[in-house]
């Protein structure tokens, strides 16, 4: 049985109260609604989240057609990837054809059967789902649920932009667990798992600023993108990261650092010019981990020429 939150969300949009009834009646039962009476109310709506999983659209309102409302539904980037069905008395062909060209994956003429609405309703809020599900596996990583590298790509990539564009400094952390090969042995691969696990969360909650970016790099490797952020920004976030990991206390017997598991962080900070790679934070960042291993590990190093 789904819970109250699982259920998908169906944005009901008419001016007409009778429908209205019918519809939101005829959904309840499996469906989360929510009514919006005209096209602005639609936009309204569309502020909060979750944002619906689909959303039921009637052409002719007063103020702003259903067309039209489809079609801005479909130029928002945040907004596109929402089915949208017409339910219309609008039963010529050149309506249905205008309401798939501005982008509804179906058209439902009234008087409509029941039945038959619940069904196609139904084929396309789990397309959505569908959809939605393998979006978020190309951008999570599968075991700690934390971004991946794919997405650490991307970022960087939207990030090193906006900098370049905006002249701020960006920084980036790069770090790896200590002596993670003999946790692995020590204490098998599932608990190898476990750890993984409760470090990424550390390190994600260690960046409490919604624009920084927390990603499993690879393997027992993480990575942060700090923007907007100075040498000392991101040395403050790396001593957090840090800290917080140490505070997990997980024993690890056969580290030579502590008997806990410890971080080792390269960080580097730029602020982007048309003449540098983007990639040259990342090599410098890892200059910056690789004198913290040879140092010891546990610790924090900042790439310096
Ligand atoms: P160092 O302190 O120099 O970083 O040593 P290390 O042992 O941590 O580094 P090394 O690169 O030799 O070993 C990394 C280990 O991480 C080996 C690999 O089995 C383990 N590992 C990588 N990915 C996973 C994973 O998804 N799960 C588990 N359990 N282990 C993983
Ligand atoms: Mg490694
Ligand atoms: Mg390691």
């Amino acid at each position: 049985m789904e819970t109250e939150s699982e259920k998908a969300k169906i944005l009901i949009a008419d001016d007409e109260k009778v429908n209205i009834d019918v519809l939101d009646g005829l959904l309840k039962p499996y469906y989360k609604t929510v009514i919006a009476k005209d096209g602005f109310q639609v936009f309204k709506r569309l502020e909060k989240s979750p944002l619906p999983d689909l959303i039921l659209l009637d052409v002719v309102m007063p103020g702003m057609d259903g067309f039209e409302v489809c079609r801005k539904v479909k130029d928002n980037p945040l907004t596109r990837e929402i089915p949208v069905i017409f339910i219309t008395g609008q039963t010529d062909e050149q309506h249905e054809a205008l309401g798939f060209e501005v982008g509804a994956v179906d058209y439902i003429q009234k008087p409509f059967s029941p039945m038959i609405t619940l069904a196609r309703v139904k084929t396309q809020v789990e397309l959505k789902r569908r959809g939605d599900r393998l979006e978020k596996m190309a951008i999570f990583d599968g075991l700690t649920g934390i971004p991946n590298r794919r997405r650490f790509d991307e970022f960087l990539e939207y990030e090193w932009e906006r900098s370049l564009r905006y002249r701020h400094p960006l920084s980036l952390i790069l770090m790896d667990i200590d002596f993670f090969k003999r946790y692995n042995d020590y204490f098998g691969h599932s608990e190898g798992d476990e750890c993984l696990k409760k470090v990424a969360r550390a390190i994600a909650e260690s960046l409490p600023r919604t624009a920084d970016l927390a990603c499993r790099y690879g393997g027992e490797e993480f990575a942060c993108i700090l923007p907007e952020t100075n040498a000392e920004g991101a040395t403050i976030a790396a001593r957090r990261i840090l800290a917080n990991c140490r505070d997990l206390r997980l024993p690890h017997p056969q580290s030579e650092t502590e008997n806990i598991v410890t971080l080792s962080l390269g960080t580097a900070t730029m602020t982007p010019t048309n003449e540098i790679q983007r990639q040259t934070i990342i090599e410098m960042a890892d200059k910056g981990l690789y004198l913290a291993k040879k140092n010891g590990r546990n610790q924090i190093r900042a790439f310096e020429e």
